[in-house]
């Protein structure tokens, strides 16, 4: 039997190469996957690098409905990335494409491989403007207000 899709949300991030390119491509990479559909995109957001090295990232989050159990999700995210040519010599090294599972549903899962609601999405600036975007009920001001240190800001020129 046929699943109900589930609403998830996948914080995207790239700071190497043309990362702009990366983060849209991998956008078309999410609408294409099996029995998912893209219901909504954040603005893109230039951020400082945050406990990692390297130039700025650009950072989005994307709203999907999907069939994919979330096992399945994260393994067809993995593929997108490592199709972008992701290189990981050494933790939190610059990486062309980072794609993360930050919401399944109301889904709380603590695998070995897979923890959501992902772990480091609070006081992250880079994921929870990006989510409020698209999801301002899942994003309290007061998590907005303890993030406001961090430089972030909307590449000009986009579609609020
Ligand atoms: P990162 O370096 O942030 O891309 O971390 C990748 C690792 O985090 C992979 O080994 C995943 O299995 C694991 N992981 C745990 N929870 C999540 C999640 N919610 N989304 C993506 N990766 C996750």
């Amino acid at each position: 039997m046929r699943r109900d899709p589930v609403t998830a949300f996948i914080a995207l991030g790239a700071n190497l190469g043309d990362a702009r390119q990366s983060v849209e491509d991998a956008l078309q990479a999410l609408a294409r996957l099996p029995d998912t559909r893209v219901s909504a995109r954040s603005r893109l957001y230039r951020t400082a690098p945050h406990e990692a090295t390297g130039p700025d990232f650009i950072n989005a989050v994307a709203r999907i409905e999907t069939g994919l159990n979330a096992p399945a999700l994260l393994d067809a995210l993995q593929a997108i990335e490592h199709a972008a040519g992701r290189e990981r010599p050494y933790v939190n090294a610059p990486r062309t494409l980072d794609l993360d599972i930050l919401l399944y549903g109301d889904a709380r899962i603590d695998s070995p491989r897979l923890t959501v609601p992902h772990p480091r999405m609070q006081g992250r600036a880079f994921v929870l403007h990006p989510l409020a975007d698209v999801a301002p009920e899942r994003v309290s001001a007061a998590e907005l207000q303890a993030v406001q240190g961090q430089p972030i800001k909307p590449i000009e020129g986009q579609r609020p």
